[in-house]
């Protein structure tokens, strides 16, 4: 389900329009929509921006995945939060992956390594053979493998469920890599500073309780892994 990585050139470049323009340390832009797609194919969880009737923020973790051109999620027809984004209501959706911990000399000057996605934008409502496919694509992101085994959702589930699109078209990328960088007055100090990597991996799959006696894990369960940079599962 990995779709083209390169998306649609006339689209525009990430960070180009006037609100997508990073400002603070701007040489962590990255311009090249390739490098935030494989951002989006990398990670599980988004937030999404959305108000309440009284105007009040909320951030909403989801769990999504880029198709094309666009990120897909889900939530449920009775959120009143995720009515407003079906209603058009106008949202922030990041999604952040943690590489490492920058220890410098100095507290200020220590950061984090990390590569992050923003996307600007409205969601559609996807229906029909639009939402089927939609949530196909979502659990083949999630789980790969998971959509052949799994029963799909009933026509009562499907009325439950709201499948939201937002569109990558105005979107920006930060990444942040790199060692420490300490204030020259710092570094003769016996401090200890660099950089501690962070990975997020799967474990061994734990059987649920009910499971019928000795059913086997399945292949596609313990090949699960978080998918490479280069997009690929
Ligand atoms: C894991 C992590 C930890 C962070 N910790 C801190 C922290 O402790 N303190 C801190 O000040 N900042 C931190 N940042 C950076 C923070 O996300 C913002 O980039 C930063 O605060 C600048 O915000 P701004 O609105 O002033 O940027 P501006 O450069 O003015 O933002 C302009 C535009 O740049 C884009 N942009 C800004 N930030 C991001 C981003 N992170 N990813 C993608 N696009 C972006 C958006 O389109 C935005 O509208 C962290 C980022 C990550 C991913």
């Amino acid at each position: 389900m990995t779709t083209n990585i390169e998306g649609d050139s006339s689209l525009p470049a990430p960070g180009s329009t006037e609100r997508t323009t990073l400002r603070r340390i701007a040489e962590k832009a990255v311009e090249n929509r390739a490098v935030g797609y494989q951002i989006l194919d990398a990670g599980f969880v988004a937030h999404v921006a959305v108000s309440d009737d009284s105007g009040h923020p909320y951030v909403v973790p989801v769990g999504y995945a880029r198709d094309g051109d666009r990120v897909l999620f889900h939530g449920s027809t009775g959120s009143r939060l995720f009515r407003g984004l079906a209603e058009g209501q106008p949202t922030c959706l990041t999604v952040t992956l943690l590489d490492g911990m920058v220890l410098a000399r100095s507290t200020f000057e220590s950061s984090m390594q990390y590569r992050g996605v923003m996307v600007l934008g409205n969601c559609q409502v996807l229906e029909d053979a639009a939402k089927d496919r939609a949530l196909e694509v979502i659990t083949e992101h999630l789980l790969p493998g998971r959509w052949s085994e799994a029963r799909h959702p009933n026509k009562k589930e499907l009325a439950a469920t709201l499948v939201l699109a937002l569109d990558l078209t105005e979107m920006s990328v930060k990444v942040s890599a790199g060692p420490p960088e300490d204030e020259d007055d710092d570094i003769p100090r016996p401090i200890w500073a660099g950089v501690v990597p962070l990975v997020e991996s799967f474990r061994e799959p734990v059987p649920a309780p009910d499971l019928i006696e000795a059913y086997p894990v399945p292949d596609y369960v313990k090949a699960w892994r978080r998918p490479s940079p280069g997009g690929a599962h």
